[in-house]
């Protein structure tokens, strides 16, 4: 491995979706992670939903993104035999104030969202009979996905069509050259005694910058410091088998109304069992998945004005995941509440190294939108190697 066309840097849904979609086109493509397998951090730690395109600003790259990435994840998901459900969801209010509903719904329509509805505590009533809610927002098509098969099929298709993929391969420099970047590679396992680790290098003609909650750092070993990732841990618990009927499909509330997070949801899995979650709290380190949980009181407590028959001995603590936000933590003494905290994605050739093309701050609804970002990546590389 000494010269490659693409060096995508990243092997979670993102830079697998990407993989697939580069090397239809190109030799020569390296997929480099630095785990022990792909998908292992925010790719595998989510909700697993297909999200609809309901929330995002008109126009903006999320919402472009999640809409085809809505449809792309599904033909994607019935081509591959990747275990999927397209369930539809409802987001529930529990207030008698519908103006939040409306207002969604309308944004979701301007998104180009299809067959969404407004129902009354009847209808939920008929779809889920243990949520309490006034009323809800249908959406139709909402889904769920296993996300960690979603990831092995991108690369495994990506693989067949000639992409080479290394795991136990972390980027440790990058040096722009005249017509290419230089990549630093750490290869073996980094995490053990230095002697099964070795560094080597390949000349690319085009760097993905897909690392996730790192890309600040690697968009860093190329001069760009304008980015800085801030860890936001989502906390999940599962509802114990013998209340797992208490929820039938996806149920959310309206979501966070500073914009951090969709709520503190109910999502009834493919393997049957019921998740609460996530949270959305910011954390001071970007491994910190499990220092100081939330108790399961604290989910009962939010969970409750939806989902009254819940309570702490039906739940045990589960995994998290950290989302990787662009806006920082709000200062008190300069921000006012209410405030929207909402960045959009950023997908650019660099300014100051036009080889290399940056994904940064693909947070929620990146699972979903992966397959359509790949494409627009898959624009950006044709642009720079003609
Ligand atoms: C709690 C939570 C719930 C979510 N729920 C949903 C949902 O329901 N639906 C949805 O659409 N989205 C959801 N998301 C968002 C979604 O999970 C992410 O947007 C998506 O997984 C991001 O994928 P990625 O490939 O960009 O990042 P990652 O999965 O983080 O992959 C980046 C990879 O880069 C590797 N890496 C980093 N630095 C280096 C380096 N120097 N060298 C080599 N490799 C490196 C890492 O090991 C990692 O595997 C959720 C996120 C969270 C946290």
């Amino acid at each position: 491995m000494d010269r490659a066309n693409i060096v995508i840097i990243g092997g979670g849904v993102v830079g697998c979706a990407i993989a697939r979609a580069v090397s239809q086109r190109w030799d020569d493509v390296f997929l480099l992670d630095q785990m022990p397998k792909l998908g292992m951090v925010t790719s595998s730690r989510n909700s697993g939903v297909i999200h609809s395109g309901l929330y995002y600003t008109p126009g903006s790259l999320k919402a472009r993104h999640c809409l085809a990435g809505n449809r792309l994840t599904y033909e994607f998901c019935a081509a591959h035999n990747v275990p999927h459900r397209r369930t539809g969801k409802l987001v529930v209010t529990t207030t008698p104030e519908e103006a939040e509903l409306t207002h969604l719904a309308e944004r979701g329509r301007a998104n180009g969202l299809e067959g969404l509805r407004i129902v009354d505590r009847a209808a939920i009533r008929a779809r889920e009979p243990h949520i309490e809610g006034r009323a809800a927002l249908e959406v139709p098509s909402t889904g769920i996905v296993a996300s960690e098969e979603l990831v092995k099929a991108y690369a495994r298709v990506a693989a067949e069509q000639g992409a080479n993929i290394l795991t136990h391969a972390r980027v440790v420099r990058l040096e722009p050259q005249k017509d290419s970047i230089q990549v630093w590679i750490r290869t073996g396992n980094a995490a053990g005694p230095t002697s099964d680790a070795s560094v080597e290098s390949v000349d690319a003609r085009c760097v993905v910058n897909a690392a996730g909650l790192f890309a600040d750092e690697v968009a860093a070993m190329l001069g760009n410091t304008n980015y800085r990732i801030y860890p936001v841990r989502g906390e999940y618990c599962e509802v114990t088998r013998a209340k797992s009927y208490l929820i039938n499909g996806l149920v959310y509330p309206l979501p966070h109304p500073e914009g951090l997070s969709l709520g503190l949801h109910f999502t009834k899995t493919l393997w049957g069992t019921v998740l609460v979650g996530p949270t959305a709290r910011y954390v001071a380190d970007k491994t910190d998945y499990e220092r100081d949980r939330l108790p399961v009181e604290e989910f009962v407590r939010r969970a409750k004005p939806m989902l009254p028959e819940i309570e702490a001995s039906d739940l045990t603590l589960a995994y998290s995941g950290l989302r990787p936000k662009l806006v920082p933590p709000p200062d008190p003494a300069r921000d006012k509440p209410g405030v929207k905290r909402i960045a959009d994605f950023v997908i650019t050739r660099d300014p100051s190294v036009p080889r290399a093309i940056q994904l940064i701050g693909i947070d929620s609804p990146g699972l979903t939108a992966a397959p359509s970002i790949a494409q627009h990546v898959s624009q950006l590389v044709a642009q720079t190697l003609g």
